[in-house]
């Protein structure tokens, strides 16, 4: 990988040494300068390998994709002119701007393929004929009742065509399946309806609260999923429920705010992945914006791998003079309990706090009483942050304000103290543009 960037990719072209091909690729690797989102963004073609984009008209068409004013459909298949097809995907922009990815066909089946044999590590018999897809069906993929639809009715005919379809497997957002799971445990009659044998939580950090409610209502093992749109698999769980790195797909580097490499289990830094299989667009010691513990490589599933544990957020996403509670995990449940107690339409809520007791709320395509949505959201956080002095400014962001809502129901927090932080950023330019 270190050879082919050399050669092909100019952004390192000049960063990686002369002589690596006689040193070894750990120690050439250890030198290299970090990348993250926004060094990418800004050199869209600097990180694709140059033979792709040879003949201008090539370089043409990729650099009008690849800028951030194109919107382009996620797996958007690009005929290069050699008759070459690559694929275009993009993260879910929970950072203000999706990034965009190239990968060609090979990676992806590479990529997908992983991802298979550890489900059938864990489960020989599953398939993708046995694996409900949730909210990420495939093209084609048929089924007549609403998946958006989360009332008790809609879900019992979902439950019992799943179960008539014979599934063994569902794969879903974590918050989607776990409002599934709170209408089973109020009404058990549904429990019968599926038999899952694993379910498989992507798309967001599984919360331990989740996890057992999931459990509790479908009677089953959920596995953590820890993927993102750059690799697909990071990392993915044991039967014992541990989150082994996917090596067979990446090399994760642990680093701590000073920089340094975290190699003792129980410590906490950022993950940095360098990808193993991505040559048409490389990742090395790429900045993946999450924060994870090392928990260690022996685990008793005999899986030698690392374990980490993703963290609930940054240091960085604290609550400012709350030690122990993090933006992200606070509001997460504020949210979920207006949606389940007032069944609260949003396409997504971003949270900042501007003051040590001030939280400014960014709401975006809500429909509602908006005085009464107000009133609830300080309620519900006073409660949850044990205080009544807190105070909440809600902001109804118009439907074109650049914040991006692949995932509804996600919720994103940033402080308002890093003026470069591009959330930051595109939320101050959606509340100027009202
Ligand atoms: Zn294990």
């Amino acid at each position: 990988m270190l050879l082919h960037c050399k050669s092909r990719v100019p952004f390192y072209r000049d960063l990686i040494c002369e002589d690596t091909a006689r040193r070894r690729p750990l120690d050439a690797l250890a030198e290299l300068t970090l990348a993250n989102k926004a060094k990418i963004r800004a050199n869209y073609l600097g990180f694709i390998s140059s033979d792709l984009i040879r003949r201008r008209s090539d370089r043409e068409l990729m650099q009008d994709l690849l800028n951030d004013r194109s919107n382009f459909a996620n797996d958007t298949e690009v005929r290069l002119s050699n008759g070459d097809s690559i694929f275009l995907e993009k993260t879910s922009g929970s950072t203000g701007i999706p990034l965009k990815i190239v990968k060609s066909r090979e990676e992806r089946i590479i990529a997908g393929k992983s991802l298979w044999r550890l489900r059938k590590a864990l489960d020989s018999s599953v398939s993708p004929m046995s694996l409900f897809p949730f909210e990420h069906a495939p093209l084609g993929f048929s089924f007549p009742y609403d998946l958006s639809d989360y009332s008790p009715e809609n879900l019992r005919n979902i439950l019992a065509e799943i179960g008539r379809r014979g599934y063994t497997w569902l794969h879903g957002h974590p918050q989607g399946i776990e409002w599934w799971a709170e209408a089973v445990l109020d009404d058990p009659s549904m429990q019968g309806l599926v038999r899952f044998s694993y379910i498989e939580s992507n798309g967001s950090k599984l919360s331990p609260e989740s996890r057992s409610l999931i459990q509790r209502a479908f009677a089953c093992p959920v596995i953590d999923h820890y993927g993102c749109m750059e690799v697909w698999t990071v990392a993915y769980e044991c039967r014992l429920q541990r989150l082994h790195v996917n090596e067979e797909l990446i090399l994760a580097e642990i680093l701590g705010e000073r920089g340094e490499t975290i190699s003792e289990p129980g410590r906490m830094g950022r993950l940095f992945i360098t990808s193993l299989g991505s040559f048409a667009m490389p990742f090395l010691r790429y900045d993946l914006g999450d924060w994870v513990e090392y928990t260690g490589s022996n685990c008793d599933c005999g899986n030698r791998s690392p374990t980490i544990q993703v963290v609930p957020g940054r240091p960085n996403e604290r609550i400012a003079g709350r030690e122990d509670l993090f933006g992200r995990d606070v509001f997460g449940k504020v949210t979920r309990f207006l949606y389940g107690a007032y069944a609260i339409q949003y396409s997504q809520i971003r949270v900042v706090q501007t003051r040590p007791d001030t939280f400014q709320v960014y709401v975006s395509d809500f429909a509602g009483d908006r005085a009464e949505f107000t009133a609830r959201f300080l309620e519900v956080s006073r409660a949850l942050l044990s205080s009544d002095r807190i105070r909440i400014e809600m902001r109804f962001v118009e439907p074109n304000a650049p914040i991006f809502s692949d995932h509804p129901y996600d919720l994103f927090i940033c402080r308002c103290n890093d003026p470069e932080d591009p959330l930051a950023r595109s939320l101050k330019e959606g509340a100027g543009s009202r």
